[in-house]
């Protein structure tokens, strides 16, 4: 047993001597089998969130109208969740009412893939109610039961599927990947959000075509803002540099962005509900990545840039198969005289006092003359050569 596991059974044998089930479920007994690096353990309970609280002293709600409550134990803390169904779909969304059950089967019939269907006891025997052992080492995604019912249950299933696709390098079985061709315009029922971090998941995730060619074939890509009328780019985005990671969310929307065409990063961005400190950067990323096609970095370019944007700008050209200069600008970036108007060694108030005059729209005008002549190296940042030089420019 991985020590993820290990640490967490203490808190299963005190559920248990309290007379109740507890299992390892979901995501972590799926990569446990996999091999694959475990983030989270989440426990499933046949005990109700009172019944857990009364055996933990230290616990958080964080998630109780879904059962589920949050176990403070010695350094840890685990998310124990209480058996349920979830019945009352509307809207093709989350269920409305969550019924909590003491049966495990019940909870792992209403969960999304046969993959993630399975639980693991204390001593590691895994229980695998829907064949999802087969499926793993069948690498493929499948859902649990009738695709069809379970995608219009939670369309948000569909961008599940195509995300694992990415990350695990699975293929989506066929019945499945049906259900979702069919059903993809439910997906318009689901808040951006939602999609987003899926979307997201599959951008970065280690194989990405595949989850962008299904998402394309099942015209899932439709109902996803600002990608309607790009099914082509969407392809060719798949096939761009498939041995490149894109490591981080900001050069993943770059990247895809650069790919598709998109004129207004800004206004999809938008649509997608993303931060404003991500739409700023990608559509900075954007144009600096065009400026540099037709010419080198300069002082000034690097300097208004700044680092973040450079790296990522030398990030997406490695992707779209173009020279990447990272270290060597990075390094240039850092010789820079100054990084930030903060650096200038005279101020508003040196200016003032040493010309004698009033303040006004000059000052500004000076001060972003002298930052350019220093960021460009022609005036040394010292305070008296740069009080001489502004005299001179000012008269
Ligand atoms: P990851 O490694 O990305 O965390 P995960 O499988 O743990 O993957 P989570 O979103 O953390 O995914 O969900 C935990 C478990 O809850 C899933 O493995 C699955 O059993 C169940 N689950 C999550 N979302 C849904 C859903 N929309 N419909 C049905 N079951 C779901
Ligand atoms: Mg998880």
């Amino acid at each position: 047993l991985p020590i993820e596991f290990k640490q967490a059974l203490p808190v299963i044998d005190k559920i248990n001597e309290h007379g109740y089930e507890a299992y390892f479920v979901g995501g972590s007994v799926r990569d446990v089998i996999l091999n694959h690096e475990i983030h989270d353990v989440d426990i499933a309970t046949s005990a109700f969130p009172e019944e857990i609280k009364e055996i933990f002293p230290r616990t958080i709600d964080v998630g109780i109208d879904h059962g589920t409550v949050l176990v403070l134990y010695e350094e840890d803390q685990y998310e124990i969740t209480t058996f349920r169904t979830e019945s009352t779909y509307q809207d093709y969304r989350r269920p409305d009412t969550v019924t909590f059950v003491r049966s495990l089967e019940e909870d792992l019939k209403r969960r999304d893939f046969t993959m993630n269907a399975l639980a693991m006891t204390r001593e590691g025997n895994i229980i695998d109610l829907f064949d999802g052992i087969e499926s793993i080492h069948a690498k493929e995604i499948k859902a649990v039961g009738n695709p069809d019912e379970r995608f219009s249950e939670d369309a948000l299933r569909m961008m599940r599927a195509l995300r694992f696709a990415s990350q695990l390098s699975f293929d989506i079985e066929e019945k499945t990947e049906e259900a979702i061709s069919k059903n993809h315009q439910l997906l318009t029922k689901i808040a951006i959000e939602r999609i987003y971090i899926e979307w997201v998941k599959l951008l970065m995730g280690a194989e990405r075509k595949r989850g962008i060619i299904p998402f394309v074939e099942t015209n899932c890509f439709i109902c996803c803002p600002g990608f309607s009328h790009k099914k082509e780019l969407l392809v060719s985005f798949a096939n761009q540099n498939p041995e490149m990671l894109l490591t981080s969310e900001e050069l993943a929307w770059s990247c895809l962005l650069i790919a598709i065409e998109e004129k207004h990063a800004k206004t999809l961005l938008g649509k997608w509900k993303a931060s404003k400190r991500l739409s700023n950067l990608v559509e900075k990323v954007i144009d600096c990545y065009n400026e540099r096609l037709t010419s080198q970095w300069s002082a000034k370019e690097m300097y208004q840039a700044g680092i973040e944007v450079i790296s990522l700008v030398e990030q997406v050209r490695d992707f779209f198969g173009l020279e990447n200069n990272e270290d060597e600008l990075i390094k240039a970036y850092n010789q820079l005289p100054i990084k930030s108007m903060a650096d200038l060694k005279v101020s508003g108030r040196d200016i003032l006092a040493y010309m004698d005059k009033k303040p006004g729209p000059w000052l500004g005008r000076v001060l972003k003359q002298t930052e350019k002549h220093v960021v460009e190296g022609q005036w040394e940042n010292d305070k008296k050569v740069l009080l001489e030089k502004i005299k001179e420019m000012v008269g």
